[in-house]
């Protein structure tokens, strides 16, 4: 049932490098400026995070710590509509480096913005994550930005470029619309007893 399993009882900043046995963590990627911030408050009900007002400010990775068990995980945003190759290696040598070494990673949230559709990068994370064997979620946010009939055309198109192993879930953290369905996977996502991979 949608929500029942969805409680955040702590929040805690942790310094993103570990020590010893990583906890089930969940990763959150975007370019700048999705929306991901929002998103995260959203989703955790309280601002953990502050929403940037810098885009395109080089940040580092951030490790939030979720009622002592699992972490969520927000990843630096990648930069604005015209990434240059140095910013692109960098981007993808953080992202990647740390995600590789993770080890309990159960699932990489790539957020995109509902109006613009997957970008290149948004697709490389996609395809690191198969090559990884990483489960990988494409989240729609901004969703209160299209009409219905827009909505699910852009939800079906999406569907379509990304496959059937990586799930789409339309959200808008302004109107708490669909964050539900997301926490719910998140909830199943980190207690699952051993990451399966979705191949
Ligand atoms: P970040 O750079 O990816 O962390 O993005 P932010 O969370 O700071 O949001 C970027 C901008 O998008 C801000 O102006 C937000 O108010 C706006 N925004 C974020 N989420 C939503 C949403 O669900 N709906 C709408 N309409 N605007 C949003």
């Amino acid at each position: 049932m949608a929500g029942t399993r969805w409680k955040i009882v702590s929040v805690r900043k942790m310094p993103p490098e570990y020590r010893g046995t990583p906890r089930p963590a969940i990763a959150v990627a975007g370019r700048s400026n999705v929306g991901k911030s929002s998103l995260i408050n959203a989703l955790l009900g309280r601002k953990a995070v502050a929403t940037s007002k810098q885009p395109g400010r080089t940040r580092n990775v951030q490790r939030l710590l979720i009622n002592d068990h699992w972490d969520l995980v927000d990843l630096p945003g990648y930069g604005f509509a015209k990434v240059d190759e140095g910013v692109r290696v960098r981007w993808r040598d953080l992202v990647t480096d740390f995600l590789s070494d993770h080890g309990n990673l159960r699932c990489v949230l790539v957020l995109v913005d509902v109006r613009r559709g997957l970008g290149d990068l948004d697709r490389e994370m996609i395809q690191w994550c198969a090559d990884e064997g990483v489960r990988a979620s494409v989240i729609l946010t901004k969703a209160d930005k299209l009409g219905r009939g827009q909505l699910s055309r852009t939800i079906r198109e999406v569907g379509g470029q990304v496959g059937d192993k990586v799930p789409v879930f339309p959200v808008s953290a302004t109107k708490h619309d669909g964050l539900e369905f997301l926490q719910d996977a998140i909830a199943e996502w980190v207690t699952e007893d051993a990451f399966r991979s979705a191949t």
